[in-house]
């Protein structure tokens, strides 16, 4: 018997949300956008030149780095793109946890942060939220290699205002301080001016949600330039052409429409605030979502319980049978008839219709 596997890098996956192949279904389950996107998207696709797909992409990303900067005012320096955040939010572990102190992040928060870690042997340690599910910003005084958390928090959904950030970020001027805000747009105060102000501050977001790209893959970084040369420097040295020609055109087309963004945005945003209070007379509880989704817990019923109903409607949330946790739902937030016809459900399914 050989020895081989005694040598395998030996990882537990992420799990991503489920992909039904059912077409007719509700899909609330991975925070993705319901609207398409946006027109211009739509028709480069359709006009795309194929013969450049016989090329190599740009390994600059230059197109969607430019456009990407000039839709924030920053120099294209101080942007670096990725194959959806969760590529740039590797690339940014790879870069830069490299200490022996451990990294920070919060215990209930995404749970890509701890794979990663694992992967590549990041000492980390995890801080637990109050028991409102907020975070504790004193947690992140501490000596340490490193700080990371979403804002808004995922999955609760939570805002934390821009004074405590910049309260965390001030308390650790000597390792990175990454904000994930993946949900910023739908109604957060992004950290991004801040990044003008301290230069170990990396601000990430993603077309993935308030864009209606979660298929294309795109994501960014936003930083002092130094930071992003850093960054740009692995990503050389493990994969020169990360993003396919196709997402850079219709990157750009995406970045182009402000007002298609501004307007898809809204729509979620009331749609939510509909959402929460329909939830609220069924007898369910959450923190004030300011993401795209809402992390809801029912008084009597249990998680679970509604999670497998829901899923014979053909209806799909979020569940994560974790410690903490476990008595949430997390229900991503659909167009008004999606919204509606889960609540009719569930009047229904919780006796209260
Ligand atoms: N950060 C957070 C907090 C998320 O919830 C997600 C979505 N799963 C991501 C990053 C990654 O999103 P994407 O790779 O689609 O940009």
């Amino acid at each position: 018997m050989s020895n081989w596997e005694s040598y395998v890098r030996k990882v537990v996956p992420y799990v991503p949300g489920e992909q039904p192949k059912q077409e007719k279904i509700i899909k609330l389950n991975t925070n993705e956008n319901p609207y398409p996107p946006a027109p211009g998207v739509v028709k480069a696709l359709k006009e795309l030149n194929t013969d450049l797909l016989r090329r190599y992409p740009q390994p600059d990303c230059k197109i969607l780095v430019d456009a990407i900067a000039e839709y924030y005012g920053l120099n294209s320096s101080q942007v670096f793109v990725g194959v959806g955040s969760d590529d740039v939010l590797a690339m940014i572990f790879m870069t830069f946890f490299n200490s022996d102190k451990p990294l920070l992040f919060p215990d209930i928060t995404y749970s890509f942060y701890d794979v990663w870690a694992d992967m590549l042997r990041i000492p980390y340690e995890v801080k637990a939220l109050d028991d409102n599910f907020l975070i504790k910003k004193e947690d992140y005084y501490g000596e340490n290699g490193g700080v990371i958390f979403p804002n808004p928090n995922a999955p609760t959904g939570i805002l934390m205002p821009l004074s405590e950030i910049e309260d965390i970020i001030k308390h650790n001027q000597d390792v990175i301080v990454v904000v994930d805000e993946a949900y910023i747009d739908f109604g957060g105060e992004s950290a991004l001016p801040l990044i003008e102000k301290y230069d170990n501050l990396l601000v990430v977001q993603t077309f993935s949600k308030s864009r209606s790209m979660a298929g294309m893959r795109i994501g960014y970084a936003m930083g002092n330039e130094k930071l992003i040369k850093y960054i740009n420097d692995v990503k050389y040295s493990f994969n020169s052409y990360t993003m396919n020609q196709t997402a850079l055109v219709l990157g750009v087309e995406a970045v182009k429409d402000k007002a298609y963004f501004e307007d898809t945005c809204k729509k979620v945003i009331a749609t939510r605030e509909w959402t929460k209070e329909e939830l609220t007379k069924l007898g369910f509880t959450f923190g004030d979502s300011m993401s795209n989704f809402v992390f809801a817990k029912h008084e009597t019923v249990a998680a679970k319980d509604i999670f497998e109903a829901l899923k014979q409607e053909n209806i799909y949330v979020r569940y994560f049978s974790k410690e903490r946790i476990s008595d949430y739902l997390r229900i991503s937030i659909g167009t008004d008839e999606e919204m509606k016809a889960l609540i009719v459900f569930l009047k229904k399914y919780l006796g209260k219709s």
